[in-house]
């Protein structure tokens, strides 16, 4: 699973440099500075791009080009290609928002951010996690795979006596998890919502995508489900870098107010660098809230 997990990551970051050099005008939010005062951090134009307004953008040109009988084979090539390529950039950038307006980060310019952990519960990692974040009280929030819950059901436990926050993570987490649609997505996600509840008597409201892709079935599951989609502004890829060093340093330097933070809780790595990281934050006066606090948004039913 994490030889799998590693290859999606790294061909998620090729494909999605080369997808956001091809589309120049958009902007990634993550990289704005916070503005003053309460305003929105995205510039307009990020908002602009979903999927309905690029396929209506595509249509029309195709239309009108063939209209005045333009349509060449090269043309409609290089604008299927264009086309093709903002889908794709949308469906693996979560925080472009395009297919689902993702909760990424807080709207806030105070020192304070929220820590999530996926793909756990891992019978070796989590709890060190645990025990790092619970010397040092901070609350988190923990992205479940359903199937490894049967077989972890006390870490779990144990990650909900300490105060932390858990959401769907999917059941499989299957590699061809995006190209499901709506209704083999709601069953497998139900699978993981009711052990959830049958254990632990909790209806989860969070979802996060597995590899954080998202289709144009996502918002109809996750209307579905009554969940909120949560994304990350923050993304420490603690799946791909081995080195603890350069981890720290990415971590370190992408520390902005607002940020939801995303580590793996079934990494070596991570245990490594966490707490150095909070140390780190505590050093520039920052804040680790659980999601809940940092963005309003509701963990249960
Ligand atoms: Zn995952």
């Amino acid at each position: 699973m994490a030889v799998c997990n590693d290859i999606q990551d790294r061909a998620h970051s090729i494909l999605f440099e080369f997808a956001r050099k091809l589309i120049k005008t958009t902007r990634q939010p993550i990289d704005l500075q916070p503005l003053p005062g309460n305003k929105s951090l995205h510039y307009p134009f990020t908002k602009m791009l979903n999927v309905k307004r690029v396929s209506f953008f595509y249509f029309t040109t195709i239309w009108v080009l063939h209209f005045f009988g333009l349509v060449t084979w090269g043309i409609f090539g290089i604008c299927l290609i264009a086309y093709f390529s903002a889908l794709t950039y949308g469906s693996m950038y979560i925080n472009s928002k395009f297919y689902i307006k993702a909760l990424c980060r807080a709207e806030t310019v105070k020192n304070q951010i929220a820590f999530t952990f996926d793909d756990g519960p891992d019978p070796l990692i989590s709890p060190q996690i645990l025990d790092i974040l619970k010397e040092n009280n901070v609350k988190a929030t923990f992205f479940l795979i359903g199937s490894k819950i049967p077989d972890n059901i006390e870490i779990v436990r144990r990650i909900l006596n300490e105060g932390h926050i858990i959401g769907n993570h999917s059941f499989s987490h299957n590699n061809w998890f995006g190209f499901w649609n709506d209704k083999k997505i709601t069953e497998d996600l139900k699978k993981t919502h009711s052990l959830v509840e049958e254990n632990f008597d909790k209806k989860m409201l969070l979802f996060r995508p597995p590899f954080g892709v998202t289709t144009p079935f996502t918002p109809k599951f996750v209307k579905a489900m009554n969940y909120t989609t949560i994304g990350w502004s923050l993304r420490s890829l603690d799946t791909t870098i081995k080195s603890e060093k350069r981890l720290l340093k990415r971590l370190k330097l992408k520390l902005k107010p607002g940020r939801i933070v995303l580590f793996h809780d079934n990494m070596p790595q991570t245990v490594a660098v966490l707490k150095d990281f909070i140390n780190f934050t505590l050093e520039k006066n920052y804040q680790i809230l659980p999601l809940d606090e940092l963005t309003g948004v509701k963990a249960y039913e």
